[in-house]
């Protein structure tokens, strides 16, 4: 709707079903100071009744605007979900002044914050652009709040990656990972988190690898395969599977359809790593091009029709992040999981073990931002419609207050101490923003 005020609601995602107390404040001109308002709380996702367009039926406050045009409610949003606020003067209800939109959630999601994740990406130590460091600052400018760094056959360059930005006071969490290369198996599996990654088992202990995908072998783990698999290539993915479990790690499908000559996975092969649930997730979105990602997404919603459980992520497999980079940026995954809380240095902050523990309860989203195309979510329709709400709402302010402390961050990485400073202001600035927008924050945040 045009000449309606853009209008700020903090927080803009809190609890349902308890009171919880609000700021709306809009650009100029703003809520005129000391005049009364109106505010109705319509759910969005409800229609309780369908004519009435000023929204006179639905549950409303009254509050009056302070010296700087901000209005102060409370209001107990009665279920999850989007809520549009229509905001009136007290004296006249029928011109619509405002229509912010925010979001309630149920105790269990209210609890979590929105991580945003990229769980596939290569540096310039495999076939990628960048040095890690500043593949790792590239994504803090870009607004996300982790990312693994995942080259192939090596687990080396997250580590280095993780240790350059962990001295310094950005809030980025870098994940260790490795894209996993099988010396008998043409599939590409991609694991974070694990110790010490399974690309080193291959160098060091291939008696080991050998014994035990021999022994899967035996244990009848392939009675029964369906037509078109390789057992060999089998008793390597259950292998890496159990040995990323065993490591401590998430295991991760990727890019099923993307072709390099043929697809990666023969389709026989992928619908059966899914109905299986080999892997703790799928890269829903990995395949890099739309008809590649159209077909996964499709392959996804065929196994979940079948009943069968599958967690949802999207990466990027990024192999630049430069302005020309193609698919940096363009896929993620929403991951929800618990902050790291006060006592930690960086109490808005996700953990590498709070990130690996919701992939693993499909608390993740796969999300696609292409640029110039609406943005779009895939995954559960709870989680959808939650994350719908933050890729239109959140995510480009966040990703607006993240950049100052990615270009920050890029600088002192690359040997300008006189960036540290500055990191750290920006970096608490962007930790201020979240804390905002999600009730209940942390907001102290050290350095
Ligand atoms: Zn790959
Ligand atoms: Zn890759």
């Amino acid at each position: 709707m045009s000449g309606l005020l853009r209008t700020e609601a903090r927080p803009l995602v809190f609890a349902a079903g308890r009171e919880t107390a609000f700021e709306l404040s809009a650009g100029a001109p703003g809520f005129a100071p000391g005049a009364a308002h109106l505010v109705r709380f319509l759910p969005l996702e409800r229609t309780l009744e369908p004519n009435d367009r000023g929204g006179a039926a639905y549950p409303s406050a009254e509050a009056t605007a302070d010296a700087q045009g901000a209005l102060r409610l409370r209001y107990a949003f009665p279920s999850e979900g989007p809520y549009l606020l229509r905001i009136f003067r007290a004296e006249d209800p029928t011109t619509l002044l405002a229509e912010p939109t925010v979001y309630a959630l149920d105790a269990d999601l209210a609890a979590l914050r929105p991580f945003r994740c990229d769980f596939h990406a290569h540096s310039d130590r495999s076939d990628g652009r960048e040095p890690p460091a500043v593949l790792a600052a590239r994504y803090r400018a870009a607004g996300f709040d982790a990312f693994a760094l995942t080259d192939h056959g090596q687990r080396a360059p997250s580590v280095e990656a993780e240790a350059a930005v962990a001295a310094t006071p950005s809030g980025l969490v870098v994940l260790r990972g490795e894209e996993v290369h099988p010396p008998d198996n043409h599939l590409h599996i991609v694991q974070v988190g694990g110790e010490p990654g399974c690309n080193l088992v291959f160098e060091r202990e291939p008696a080991r690898y050998a014994t035990e995908t021999a022994a899967l072998r035996r244990a009848g783990c392939l009675q029964g395969l369906p037509e078109g698999i390789d057992p060999a290539e089998w008793a390597s993915c259950l292998w890496c599977a159990r040995e990323i479990a065993r490591q401590g790690g998430i295991s991760i499908f990727p890019h099923p359809y993307w072709r390099s000559d043929l697809l990666h996975a023969p389709l026989a092969v992928a619908l059966h790593l899914l109905r299986e649930g080999v892997f703790d997730a799928f890269e829903v979105l990995g395949g890099n091009e739309p008809d590649e990602n159209h077909l996964q997404t499709a392959l996804y919603h065929e196994v979940r029709a079948e009943g069968r459980p599958v967690n949802a992520v999207g990466s990027s497999d990024s192999h630049g992040a430069g302005p020309d980079a193609r698919w940096f940026d363009w896929y993620s995954t929403f991951v929800l999981a618990p902050p790291a809380g006060p006592g930690a240095a960086r109490p808005e902050a996700p953990t590498p073990e709070g990130i690996r523990d919701a992939v693993k309860r499909g608390l993740s989203v796969a999300l696609e931002t292409r640029p110039g195309e609406p943005p779009r979510a895939f995954g559960p329709l709870r989680l959808v419609r939650y994350a719908m709400f933050l890729l239109a709402e959140y995510l480009p302010a966040y990703r607006a207050a993240c950049r100052e402390e990615g270009l920050l961050l890029e600088r002192l990485l690359g040997g300008d101490a006189s960036a540290r400073e500055p990191l750290a202001r920006a970096a608490a600035e962007t930790a201020r923003f979240r804390d905002r927008i999600f009730e209940g924050g942390h907001a102290s945040w050290s350095n």
